[in-house]
């Protein structure tokens, strides 16, 4: 990869608000602009800020993938954005009227999910062709979430203010409505950790860039806190029979008076500091970082977790008055304690302090919710792991494509999950998410279907096949490698050879998209690793090289989580921890 490959990353990268006036990509740099073929649109939307930003983000993607100006023109205009309040919030229609392709939305949000559809419906080959693709289109999810998992020094927690909002912008395109992120009190001493304010800094970044598009902003609060919590009021060790709860960090117990003043004291404090931004969603979570076995809390999941999530939520809503919450059942039930059954005896009681119940689990979704329904009749979501099955380090050797998985647990879920928050490490699962997320929008929409429209959107027509082709290839793969079987040979240099050959022929702004480049480096790593002489050839370290400048990976690093998000470059330095 040459230098201006990577300057191009990080200018494309670049989000509509801070990218207007920029070209995009270096291609454009060259070309004289007024000589261009001009796209013209009229804005017919009332004025508001997500109107404007909807326009700027229509205007930058085409201009990166055609070489043309976006102008706002009132008169002959191609395409015509405006609001048609008959349609549901979230909703779009897309029609022809005259000669200009309408996208309506039943808000200004629903306008941006419709431009979404028109950008990934429209073909840019030489030359513009608008959407043919007509119709209305709503929601069935009405969460449509998405968690940034902003640790480690990956890439939610690396890249910059406009890099994050331009990856907001491009799901939302994709239909997400909620942006999940958490303050990492696990990693930190205090308040007064000389790594909480640049936290606090990135959690409330991350809040406006949500709100700015018209997303909903959620954040968690459990009995995990600080490390440098007081020891007396340290919670009981969970029993963990099956190694799956969990005891990270170190919990608080709430059933000790100073424990439970200790928690709500510092929820406040997060919610005061979240304030002027704003707070749509809080989520409880149970497990893995939560939870206490002593008397007084256990069973845990239906007991002292209860109260504790009860009493944030009214604590919360003195802050933010129309606060949702969503309730984690992670882990329930491991081993059997009667924690769903006696969730659902609660809820039966009083439920008016939770919105949704989330439901998954490592493998197969949990049983009680399917069989005895959802505990007091509550919106179910689920919490897809779009990142780290199958691959260690996770996104280490590039893209995860992984859609027949995601089809297979979806369809075991799809009749009665409403939405959820897959759970993501980074950008390599890009493919993953919208898988996903077009499940929530369309239950019936396949992974397959999905796949299609982003490789002709992303990548430019005429390579979906071969692209599936190499994506089914990397997935086979990844499952045989998990399993410990050998990896089908022919199959990994099939891939191979055909991400040379579609790289020679995709169009340059394709080529120099970060997301063919991690899928093009991931066929180049798999051949490294199962058929050729390892990790340690030119070709394989190259690759990785790139990915880590993608990433924004530490080459060296004092952090002892790093290596867990950076690909496995032997010369990549960890000075600290599990090394
Ligand atoms: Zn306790």
């Amino acid at each position: 990869m040459n230098g201006s490959d990577r300057r191009t990353f990080l200018k494309c990268a670049g989000a509509a608000a801070v990218a207007v006036g920029l070209p995009g990509c270096t291609t454009m740099n060259k070309h004289d602009v007024s000589n261009t073929p001009e796209i013209t649109v009229r804005v017919e939307a009332p004025a508001s800020p997500l109107v404007s930003r909807t326009f700027e983000i229509l205007k930058v993607r085409l201009e990166q993938r055609y070489l043309s100006r976006v102008v706002e023109s009132g008169v002959r205009a191609q395409i015509i954005l405006a609001i048609d309040d008959s349609l549901s919030p979230d909703a779009f229609r897309i029609d022809q009227i005259g000669a200009a392709v309408h996208v309506f939305g039943g808000t200004p949000r629903g306008l941006l999910y419709g431009v979404g559809k028109f950008l990934r419906t429209s073909r840019y080959d030489g030359s513009f062709q608008p959407s043919h693709w007509r119709g209305t289109s709503k929601p069935h999810g009405t969460l449509r979430g998405m968690y940034f998992a902003a640790h480690f020094h990956n890439w939610y927690h690396q890249a910059s203010k406009s890099e994050i909002a331009r990856y907001m912008e491009d799901l939302a395109l994709w239909g997400v409505n909620a942006v999940m992120v958490i303050f990492p009190m696990i990693n930190l001493q205090d308040w007064n950790d000389p790594q909480a304010e640049p936290a606090m800094a990135m959690l409330r970044q991350c809040a406006q860039s949500a709100r700015e598009l018209g997303l909903q902003f959620v954040t968690g609060v459990n009995n995990t806190m600080f490390i440098g919590i007081p020891k007396h009021i340290r919670a009981t060790p969970l029993p963990d029979p099956t190694g799956r709860r969990g005891n990270s960090g170190h919990p608080i117990c709430p059933s000790i008076p100073e424990g439970h003043a200790y928690i709500m004291a510092n929820a406040s404090q997060l919610f005061e500091k979240l304030s002027d931004v704003g707070l749509d969603i809080l989520c409880f979570w149970p497990y893995d970082e939560g939870g206490c076995a002593c008397e007084k809390c256990q069973p845990w999941g239906s007991n002292g977790y209860l109260k504790l999530s009860r009493d944030l939520t009214h604590l919360g809503r003195t802050y933010f008055p129309n606060l949702k919450t969503i309730l984690s059942t992670w882990m329930f039930d491991t081993p059997p304690e009667g924690e769903w059954q006696g969730l659902a005896d609660a809820l039966a009681r009083d439920r008016e302090w939770v919105n949704y119940i989330l439901a998954d689990s490592h493998e197969d979704f949990p049983r009680y919710p399917l069989d005895a329904g959802v505990p007091g009749k509550l919106p179910l979501i689920n919490f897809p792991e779009i990142s780290m099955w199958g691959n260690w380090p996770w996104g280490g050797f590039g893209a995860n494509p992984l859609p027949a998985r995601f089809q297979r647990l979806w369809d075991q879920v799809k009749h009665v999950v409403e939405g959820g928050f897959p759970y993501s490490e980074g950008i390599y699962e890009d493919m993953n998410k919208t898988v996903v997320l077009q499940f929530y929008w369309d239950r019936n929409q396949s992974a397959r279907t999905t796949l299609e429209e982003y490789i002709a959107y992303e990548f430019g027509s005429g390579v979906t096949e071969d692209v599936l082709a190499i994506v089914d290839l990397i997935e086979a793969a990844t499952g045989r490698s998990f399993q410990k079987q050998s990896v089908d040979i022919e199959g990994v240099q099939r891939a191979f050879q055909l991400s040379e050959a579609v790289n020679e022929r995709l169009p340059v702004w394709a080529r120099q998209n970060w997301r063919w480049e991690i899928l093009h480096l991931r066929a180049v790593l798999d051949r490294e690793r199962f058929a050729g002489g390892g990790l340690e050839t030119p070709a394989a370290e190259a690759a990785m090289v790139r990915l880590i400048e993608i990433y924004h990976c530490q080459m060296e690093t004092d952090d002892p989580y790093h290596h867990r998000v950076r690909p496995p470059l032997q010369r990549a330095v960890s000075r600290c921890g599990e090394c």
